[in-house]
């Protein structure tokens, strides 16, 4: 059964889609671990009736999903080049001068924090996983190895008054949703500006980017629901767009209500998401649906190599991987391996799939790739035309099955470079 909803507490939510137990996606396998249980956890989606919040209900520990962390920032150029442009951004809209301070929450590597600092600005990180926070720090970039809620917030104003605080990729996974929203609200109410960064729902149902549910995602917003969230803290949003990045995400700039004029984005958003039926439940029935199609269709078209006899494997092992490949019941039958270009994945196996991690390049490329990362298909096939003009193929699962080879390698780089391409994730 549902619990109760995590931002209003309703317990009025309708279940959307089951994909059923599933390991946590970026707990991966060592070759000792196969020989164990795996530990898995229900993966549903419920629509909250009362505040259309789209959220999981079961919490896998912070502890076990955060801790140690294999997701690194600054692995791939699209983001690298996304936070350049999104700092750029920022400095140029709100004005702000060398000196100032900006705190970044779940700063993973502070691959955003540096590009404020390459503009005279201070930094501090705060990232729970011990890893990462090295990483970070042993690379110039303050930062505190901590999960960010209230208490935190509350040290940081003791000694510092930031001019802007940023949440990549991270307002999703806040178990402690309500007290890392007050965090904000105390260090906003001594000046700062909020700028989050979330995955998009309306994006994910427009590419049926059902990838990315996964335990790590605990909420999927819309500027309707995380406004909720925002109001309840006494903020505002006052600026909103979309920055293509991990298939389309929100950014919204946020400050203490009524202390800014709200931008016409905001409400221009906000009537989009209306018209397109986001604050309904047969929207969300309707993803479903299609979501459905690509469990069935996907394997339905990696079978296709396989039983002719060719080699498939994965290209890539991300955490959205885990969840496409574990929802369509594709595993070490189908795919050989999956590349990788993370050190700290290599060697490792995937939750689930169990599926072999190698490094890319040291494997003979196979006939076909399933795209996990699809997010960042662009790069992919700018970096990949030798091996498809050569008779390779790239399976991608959204938002339908598709197949992209020599033939329309040309017309799939034109889109995915277009307006909202160079999708980027995690
Ligand atoms: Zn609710």
């Amino acid at each position: 059964m549902a619990a109760t909803c995590r931002v209003c507490d309703s317990t009025d939510l309708a279940l959307v889609l089951d994909l059923g137990e599933q390991p946590h996606c970026n707990s991966l396998l060592t070759e000792a671990d196969l020989a164990r249980p795996e530990p898995v956890y229900p993966l549903r989606l419920w629509f909250c009736r009362a505040c259309t919040t789209v959220q999981i209900d079961y919490t896998v520990p912070k502890e076990t999903m955060f801790s140690e962390y294999l997701y690194v920032s600054g692995t791939t150029a699209t983001l690298r080049e996304h936070f350049r442009q999104s700092a750029e951004h920022l400095v140029a809209e709100l004005g702000l001068q060398r000196g100032d301070l900006i705190v970044d929450i779940g700063s993973n590597d502070g691959t955003w924090l540096k590009a404020f600092q390459a503009s005279g600005m201070r930094a501090l990180g705060v990232e729970p996983a011990s890893n990462i926070a090295r990483q970070a720090e042993a690379e110039g970039v303050p930062t505190l190895n901590r999960f960010f809620n209230a208490g935190v917030a509350r040290e940081i104003a003791a000694t510092a008054s930031p001019r802007l605080v940023t949440a990549a990729g991270v307002f999703f996974h806040l178990e402690e949703l309500h007290s890392a929203a007050e965090g904000v609200a105390e260090l906003c109410r001594r000046g700062a500006v909020f700028c989050v960064q979330a995955i998009y729902l309306r994006e994910m149902l427009r590419e049926t980017a059902f990838d990315n549910i996964y335990h790590e995602h605990l909420t999927y917003w819309t500027l309707r629901s995380i406004s909720a969230l925002f109001y309840h803290h006494g903020l505002e949003v006052f600026s909103a767009r979309v920055v293509p990045i991990h298939g389309g995400s929100l950014e919204l700039l946020v400050a203490p209500a009524g202390t800014r004029p709200v931008e016409r984005s905001v409400t221009a958003m906000l009537e989009q998401e209306a018209a397109e039926g986001l604050g309904e439940l047969a929207t969300y029935e309707a993803f479903a649906a299609r979501v459905q199609r690509i469990r069935e269709g996907l394997p339905r078209l990696v079978r296709r190599y396989t039983d002719a006899g060719k080699v498939v494997y994965a290209f890539g092992a991300p955490a959205k991987g885990a969840t496409m490949l574990n929802s369509c019941g594709i595993g070490a039958d189908l795919l050989r391996y999956a590349t990788e270009r993370n050190p700290l994945k290599v060697g490792k196996f995937m939750p689930g799939s169990h599926l072999p991690i190698v490094e890319e390049g040291s494997v003979p490329d196979p006939d076909a790739y399933l795209v996990l990362p699809w997010n960042f298909l662009a790069e992919f096939l700018q970096r990949n035309r030798g091996y498809l003009e050569q008779g390779g193929a790239f399976i991608v699962p959204v938002p339908e099955p598709r197949v992209i080879d020599a033939s329309n390698v040309e017309r799939e780089l034109v889109l995915a470079e277009g307006p909202v391409g160079n999708r980027g994730a995690s």
